[in-house]
């Protein structure tokens, strides 16, 4: 079983990246005993628009990059490609994914 509480923090509301909140998620284990255990756990979510087709979408901040919860930088979310995003997006915007042309950074860990 699973319960999904939300607190959302509104006052993070700028263009791409959105705003954070906290998920929290309880669920119930069984011991051995045939007992049943509540637990929580919390996961801070952030929310972005896609800058590749508007909508948006969450991931977990844990599995962010603190350097990239700004505005200067693209979120492109799982529908999208992010590859033909940053094709498309060029030369020209390639500082702002913070790479040079010899770097090695697979897009995809975006
Ligand atoms: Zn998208």
């Amino acid at each position: 079983m699973l319960f999904i509480v939300c607190f959302y923090n509104l006052n993070v509301n700028i263009v791409m990246f959105i705003r954070e909140f906290k998920k929290q998620t309880r669920h119930v284990r069984k011991s051995k005993m045939g007992k049943e255990h509540a637990y929580k756990r919390e996961t801070t979510m952030c929310v972005f628009r896609c800058d590749s087709c508007d909508r948006e979408f969450e991931r977990t901040r844990g599995s962010m990059d603190p350097k990239r919860l700004s505005n200067s930088y693209f979120h492109v979310c799982k529908n999208c490609d992010s590859k033909k995003f940053a094709q498309k997006k060029g030369v020209e915007q390639k500082q702002k994914w913070n790479m040079t042309a010899s770097s090695s950074t697979p897009i995809s860990k975006l």
